[in-house]
């Protein structure tokens, strides 16, 4: 009875403890032959060419802007509703950031709204650098609109891929790469698979692969190829300014492990997300998600919409009795432009994307994760109605 349910968490089984263990009693604890491992099995599994992992979905995104050369004055776009290095990668670089407002059934950027605005910006002379997407929950974002418009006016486009490994569109799992230039992948604890820290990223263009491999270890080249000259085996080159950002050989084989079961989490999350709609989807109080044509999500969250405009009981009170239950829901995202860091620094206001702001209000993530089991969603079903009221 004193389980707690939060909204997302891992599954480590026991296999996935013998494949670190066993990195532990070898020679080599990083840069040993277990990253390039994951790598390909990243590369494999998601039909990506080039696959470099790294510390955290943070340093990929932030490897991703240094490798597309963002820098200042130049305009970056993305949504509203993510998590905050979506939209901090674009202030690490020095570039502007824009924001565009979410579409009301994905819940990811409108790309409709993207188009008027790159519209507006061509009217005032001005181009757009990149568009940074994001997959949120694990609903695929609309990559065939995205890609016409990345072509239309040229910008970069990168899908911040963190909320769906797994979700597919037409039946296509490596949909990322297919479609966006540079893809960037978390595996944090509450993600589909973890590595505990780390992140990927995944690309099929050979030059920003080459790009992101040397910023991610201090800008170090030892390749023959580039050395300006060569003064033996020793001997490297730095030739920018890179960072740390490597992961380690036994957080990589305990990637490489978990990736064999992606298929079967996403199925148990699928079916957590079905009993959800058929049990809150009939009933006034609540909006669940909703998919749009040809979509497979990923379900790494579970974003319900409840009316408390209509309900006696504020999201407040509300939360806080479900926690008093033991169920910690979470809320996915007070909008980044609402951030007091982005209004006061770049001019954003109450009002900007009225639709995310909405979302917001109403907006909880219900817990969702492989290892909850069928009681305990009946029993979250069951307080949620009891305190919607
Ligand atoms: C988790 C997440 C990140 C950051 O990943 P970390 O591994 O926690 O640094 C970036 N973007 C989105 C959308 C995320 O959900």
């Amino acid at each position: 009875m004193n389980k707690f349910y939060s909204y997302g968490k891992q599954t480590i089984e026991q296999d996935d403890i013998d494949a670190v263990v066993e990195v532990l009693n070898g020679d080599w604890l990083t840069q040993g032959p277990y990253v390039k491992k994951f790598e390909d099995d990243l590369s494999e599994k998601f039909n990506a060419k080039y696959v470099s992992a790294v510390a955290n979905g943070t340093a990929g995104l932030h490897l991703i802007a240094l490798a597309l050369e963002w820098k200042q004055g130049d305009i970056v776009i993305t949504t509203p509703i993510t998590f905050l290095a979506s939209a901090n990668c674009i202030l690490y670089a020095g570039a502007t950031p824009d924001f565009v407002d979410i579409d009301s059934v994905s819940y990811t950027m409108d790309v409709n709204k993207l188009e008027q605005k790159l519209k507006d910006y061509q009217i005032k002379g001005k181009k757009v650098k990149a568009v940074v997407a994001v997959d949120f929950a694990g609903h695929p974002c609309d990559w065939k609109k995205l890609r016409l418009l990345a072509d239309k006016y040229s910008f970069q486009l990168v899908n911040d891929n963190c909320h769906a490994l797994g979700a597919e569109i037409e039946s296509n799992i490596g949909y990322a790469c297919k479609f966006a230039d540079i893809v960037n992948m978390s595996f944090h604890p509450v993600k589909h698979i973890t590595t505990g820290e780390g992140g990927a990223v995944l690309t099929n263009d050979v030059e920003l692969d080459k790009k992101i491999k040397i910023l991610r270890t201090h800008g170090i080249t030892k390749d023959e190829k580039y050395l300006t000259k060569n003064d033996g085996p020793w001997y490297y080159e730095m030739h920018e300014l890179g960072f740390n950002y490597r992961i380690t050989d036994f957080q990589c084989a305990l990637g490489s492990s978990q990736l064999k079961k992606l298929k079967s989490f996403i199925k148990r999350r699928i079916e957590i997300a079905s009993y959800y709609d058929e049990h809150l989807s009939n009933d006034e109080r609540f909006i669940v998600p909703e998919l749009s044509a040809g979509i497979k999500h990923a379900y790494h969250l579970y974003s319900l919409q409840i009316k408390f405009d209509e309900l006696r009981i504020s999201k407040k009170d509300f939360f806080e009795k479900m926690k008093e239950n033991n169920i910690g829901l979470q809320v996915h995202y007070f909008p980044v432009h609402l951030q007091p860091y982005y209004k006061s620094n770049y001019g954003f206001a109450e009002g900007d994307y009225p639709m995310a702001e909405s979302f917001y209000k109403n907006e909880v993530s219900l817990p969702i994760y492989p290892l909850l089991a069928n009681d305990d969603v009946d029993y979250i079903v069951k307080k949620i109605k009891e305190f919607a009221i």
